[in-house]
């Protein structure tokens, strides 16, 4: 498979990429580490008239500790970088493990957190080539309203396998979106929109350019299955967070991805511990009230009944661990 014809750009600094993404707007794509545009360039699932590479751009590539004790974190890191901080490790290892997550070295050595976050969402009709999906008509994502996984969906369930995004969102982050017009700050937890096309609140001129993480006394762990280990996306992830003691939390937070088009907020799992503490029982009701939250649930290379079994037992396991975890 080839690459499809393009404009290439390598924006010097933060203000030339700005500058480029307000003149060709939707018909440019924002390109940081590359490996996922690239392919989905290949499978003919972007076509950008206008690439305009952020790789080199120095200001994106910082991480500085903000006066509350948290971070601000380059968006055009590379993951590999980020893993081996010393800052995050310390603070944050719950983003450590959902960045060591991010498919193999090879990737994380290139993939960016900006990238991750903003990554395209995913399901198996469009995890193909265009040849093969040709052999069918098209769908929400391509030209027809129509949805081979969910056929009678009225909207596009393509999956967000962002490993990071349930990570950081339990950290309360939020990131910085910035254009030729100025910049706005948005929480984590209003970026994601449960649609698979247009599945961020990132505007065709706009750029991530940082994320932000408040200073934090939490607990909290991150889990994610996979088919394979260190190479595949996942079946399933689960990120959780925890303030105060686990008989009487003062607050939990809870987050699933990998399972729809947006990551979920587990509202109803996280009431019942807040009430009830980390006990054997509510962490099981937690678990329960999350498998009925899923609602419609794609196949993408598993079936639907194995996911809610999957995602029950994940998060029921990652409590047990967050109990006995000191920090
Ligand atoms: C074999 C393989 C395994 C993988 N496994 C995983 C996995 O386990 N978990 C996982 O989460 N991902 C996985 N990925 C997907 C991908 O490699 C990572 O998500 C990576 O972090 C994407 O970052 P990138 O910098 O390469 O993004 P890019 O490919 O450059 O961009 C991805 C998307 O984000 C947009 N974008 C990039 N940067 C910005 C920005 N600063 N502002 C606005 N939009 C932006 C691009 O336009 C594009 O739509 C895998 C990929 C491969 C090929
Ligand atoms: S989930 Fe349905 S609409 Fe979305 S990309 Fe897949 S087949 Fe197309």
């Amino acid at each position: 498979m080839h690459l499809p014809q393009f404009e290439y750009i390598r924006a010097k600094n933060l203000a030339d990429g700005l500058a480029v993404l307000a003149e060709y707007g939707a018909d440019a794509k924002v390109m940081s580490g590359g490996s996922d545009l690239l392919i989905n360039m290949k499978y003919r699932l972007d076509t950008p008239k206008v690439l305009v590479s952020m790789n080199g751009v120095s200001e994106l590539k910082t991480v500085e500790e903000t006066a509350d004790g948290g971070l601000r974190i380059g968006a055009g890191c590379q993951l590999t970088d980020l893993v081996a901080n010393p800052a995050i490790s310390e603070r944050f290892p719950v983003l450590r493990d959902a960045m060591s997550a991010v498919g193999s070295r090879h990737i994380r050595n290139i993939a960016t957190l900006g990238g991750n976050l903003c990554l395209e969402t995913r399901c198996w009709y469009t995890n193909q080539s265009e040849n093969w999906r040709m052999t069918r008509e098209g769908c929400f994502k391509t030209d027809l309203e129509a949805c081979h996984v969910i056929k009678t969906a009225n909207r596009c369930h393509a999956i967000n396998s962002s490993d990071t995004a349930p990570a950081l969102m339990v950290l309360d982050a939020s990131v910085v979106l910035a254009s030729h017009a100025g910049q706005r700050e948005v929480a984590l937890i209003d970026f994601y929109r449960d649609d698979g096309v247009d599945h961020t609140v990132v505007k065709p001129d706009e750029l991530l350019t940082a994320v932000l993480i408040p200073g934090s006394d939490r607990r909290s762990i991150f889990a994610k299955l996979a088919q394979r280990v260190g190479l595949d996306f996942a079946v399933g992830t689960f990120a959780a967070s925890i303030r105060g003691s686990n008989d009487a939390p003062d607050s939990v937070c809870l987050v699933l991805n990998s399972v729809s088009a947006a990551p979920k907020a587990l509202a109803e799992s996280e009431k019942i511990l807040i009430e009830s503490g980390l006990t054997d029982e509510a962490i099981e009701a937690a678990a329960i009230a999350a498998r009925k939250a899923l609602g419609e649930l794609t196949n993408l290379f598993t079936p639907s009944g194995f996911k809610r079994r999957l995602v029950k037992t994940l998060i029921r396991n990652a409590l047990h661990e967050l109990r006995d975890k000191v920090n």
